[in-house]
């Protein structure tokens, strides 16, 4: 397998200069993957690394068959022109978002055109290792429409909804897919996809995908809110992605906004999430109206439509998001809230309950700034910001390669 490029360089040596000559071999990967073929001097402008740095890494690349080079002229001078290996082949990442009823997959090109989007639905309660098998398959047959040798997969980022322990690939314990705790599905998936695979967070992944797709100009700190059967948040702090200690962040859900309040899945009790988050809204919903289903989709129509039942839950849940996200915001003080899930067709109702909130706990010269928005990305934000994460590059050794 040659997916020498995301693993093996770090692997090589344990020191820290492996490690930063492996960080800088890679910006020179993503610096060509962005733009194709470039000059030397051209890689040195992009990557901010010396002339001499560039240069020293280029040969090593090409003993590595990572790179090759070609003589060329640029600004009537001689020049050596550096691409990546099998450039002219068609290279691809991919995102895989799992939740609890659907997995979603996207494949996008280095450019960040989408090539396929497509979504499977799930059994409640699904096992890991029966979803490993239903995403090979849906990537196997992906690739074959799209003519894709799986050869030229750059990687697979796939995102769940519980914490992942980002040195070991496992499943952290989660509310939201308890079956799966300790499973370890970054290796279960590296070897079923055939692609190297890097897990995360699924509020992590929206949030990347919100700097990359989001069409927020030039955002570099933003919050990326979850909310769906639970609610998560990801960070984006200076233009990265923060993971604190071991990508266990953003678990915003279980913050306790009422000491005697319902009892959280989790085992405490008033946790953001047993009052805000999808299902406790539909829990509300279905309460009001014992007769009817209760959907988010009917949630969100009546909402629109001012019934006040409707419009109460929807506001509520938005207030008490802004509350919890306002200790967020005066700790990071981001640009930009990007709010996601299913509710969030409830539109200008929820983003100005979210605003309200944080404006009523927030600082003003801080929460004033902050704009609240919701995400245009809608159910794709996770499986994009999965390939926004391969096309990024991971964490040094975060990835599981398969050979
Ligand atoms: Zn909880």
């Amino acid at each position: 397998m040659t997916r020498r490029s995301v693993s093996t360089p770090a692997a090589r040596g344990s020191g820290s200069q492996h490690a930063l000559r492996a960080a800088n071999v890679r910006r020179i990967e993503q610096a060509l993957r962005a733009t194709g073929a470039m000059t030397q001097s051209a890689l040195a402008r992009t990557t901010g690394l010396s002339n001499a740095t560039v240069s020293n890494l280029v040969r090593v690349m090409v003993d590595e068959q990572l790179v090759t080079t070609s003589a060329t002229t640029s600004s009537g001078r001689r020049a050596v022109l550096v691409q990546l290996a099998g450039g002219s082949r068609r290279k691809v990442a991919v995102g895989i978002d799992i939740g609890r009823g659907h997995l979603r997959l996207v494949v996008v090109t280095p450019a960040r055109e989408v090539l396929a989007d497509v979504e499977r639905t799930l059994e409640p309660g699904h096992r890991a290792q029966d979803t490993v098998a239903i995403a090979a398959a849906v990537l196997g047959d992906v690739l074959g429409d799209l003519g894709i040798d799986r050869a030229d997969v750059l990687g697979c980022g796939v995102g769940i909804p519980a914490p992942i322990d980002r040195h070991t690939g496992r499943t952290s314990h989660g509310a939201v897919l308890p079956e799966w705790s300790g499973y370890p599905l970054r290796e279960q998936l590296a070897a079923g996809l055939g692609v190297p695979v890097e897990v995360e967070n699924d509020a992590n992944l929206g949030a990347l995908a919100e700097l990359t797709w989001g069409g927020h100009g030039d955002v570099t700190d933003l919050v990326f809110v979850k909310v769906a059967s639970g609610i998560g948040a990801g960070l984006i702090v200076g233009g990265r992605l923060h993971r604190g200690r071991d990508g266990k962040t953003g678990e915003i859900g279980h913050t306790t906004i009422l000491e005697y309040g319902p009892v959280c899945r989790c085992g405490g009790r008033g946790c953001l999430e047993a009052i805000a988050s999808g299902q406790a809204m539909l829990a509300l919903w279905q309460a009001s109206r014992p007769t009817q289903p209760a959907t988010a989709e009917s949630l969100v129509r009546h909402a629109r439509a001012g019934d006040p039942t409707a419009v109460r839950i929807v506001e509520d849940a938005g207030l008490a998001l802004g509350r919890v996200l306002g200790g967020v915001v005066n700790l990071l003080n981001p640009q930009l809230v990007v709010v996601s899930g299913p509710v969030t067709g409830a539109g200008e109702l929820l983003v100005d309950s979210v605003a309200a909130g944080l404006s009523r706990f927030t600082s003003p010269v801080v929460a004033g700034p902050t704009r609240v928005t919701t995400s245009a990305l809608k159910g794709s934000a996770e499986a994009l910001g999965g390939c926004a994460l391969v096309l990024r590059g991971a964490g040094d050794d975060a990835w599981a390669s398969v050979g």
